[in-house]
């Protein structure tokens, strides 16, 4: 029998320094340990994105949109070659892609590209040999062999279609648990939703709530496929107002019964 696959995302905050890192490693390590096969999808570390637009336009005032795509998909990369590392050392056989290397194919649209498909052919080799597989999100090529990024947030949206050409199951990690009737860092009595339809959560993702990115919304609903928001254990109890573990999922709405 096959065990089932599982793509996990983390986001900035998730793997911010080496600390978080080597925790993330850590809760890869347990899923995978759990008999799951499992694929992670990350983020650039903290504000490196932030950072990296700032430099270019120290440069420039309007970069040229090929080069921040090229200078952009650089902070996800890091932190896929780094929380490999960090498998590795921990005993977890592991291999990072890009998202080129991994088949994200795109459009040619620079710094806002959408999915046109996955050819996710590498990663389900390495899958099969039994090792981890870390893609760095945010990211694709398009047919014409130009790396592109998806626009802000959208590293949320490389685990959604990597879900659904593995028929994985989506994690979405973030620093709160799960999607909150609003903002739960800004207004303190806001309430934890269990369950929401793909309609309920791209409207509060279009007013703001960008714990699930929209597109990625919008993915997972033309794909069926139900996403799990979630809080990356190593934020506890700290974020988010209740420290609960078991998030918010987002799918169509389920039958009566
Ligand atoms: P990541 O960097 O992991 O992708 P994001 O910063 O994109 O995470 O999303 C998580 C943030 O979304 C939280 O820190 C929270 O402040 C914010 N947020 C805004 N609205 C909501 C909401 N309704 N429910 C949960 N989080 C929300
Ligand atoms: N690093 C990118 C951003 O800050 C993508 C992501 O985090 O999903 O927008
Ligand atoms: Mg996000």
């Amino acid at each position: 029998m096959t065990s089932s696959t599982t793509v996990m995302k983390f986001g900035g905050s998730s793997v911010a320094d080496i600390a978080r890192i080597k925790r993330v490693a850590e809760h890869v390590r347990a899923k995978r340990d759990a008999g799951q096969r499992v694929c992670v999808v990350v983020s650039a570390m903290g504000k490196t994105t932030d950072a990296l637009i700032a430099q270019a336009k120290e440069i420039a005032k309007e970069p040229a949109r090929r080069e921040l795509d090229m200078l952009l998909t650089i902070g996800e990369r890091a932190s896929a070659a780094l929380l490999t590392m960090a498998l590795v050392d921990a005993g977890v056989d592991a291999i990072s892609f890009t998202g080129s290397q991994a088949g994200i194919i795109t459009n040619a649209t620079h710094a806002g590209a959408r999915i046109l498909e996955v050819r996710p052919y590498r990663v389900q080799d390495e899958l099969e040999r039994g090792r981890v597989v870390v893609i760095a999100g945010f990211q694709g090529v398009s047919y014409a062999k130009e790396i592109t990024t998806l626009g802000r947030g959208g590293s949320d949206t490389t685990a959604v279609a990597l879900a659904a050409a593995l028929d994985a199951t989506c994690e979405i990690y973030s620093d709160v648990d799960g999607v909150w009737t609003s903002d739960p860092r800004v207004v303190p009595s806001t309430r934890k939703i269990e369950e929401l339809t793909y309609e309920e959560m791209q409207e509060l993702a279009e007013a703001g709530a960008k714990v699930l990115n929209a597109q990625a919304v919008q993915f997972a609903k033309a794909k069926g496929i139900a996403l799990f928001a979630l809080q990356t254990p190593h934020f506890g109890a700290r974020a988010g107002g209740g420290g609960g573990e078991t998030g918010t999922v987002v799918r169509k709405d389920a039958p009566p019964p």
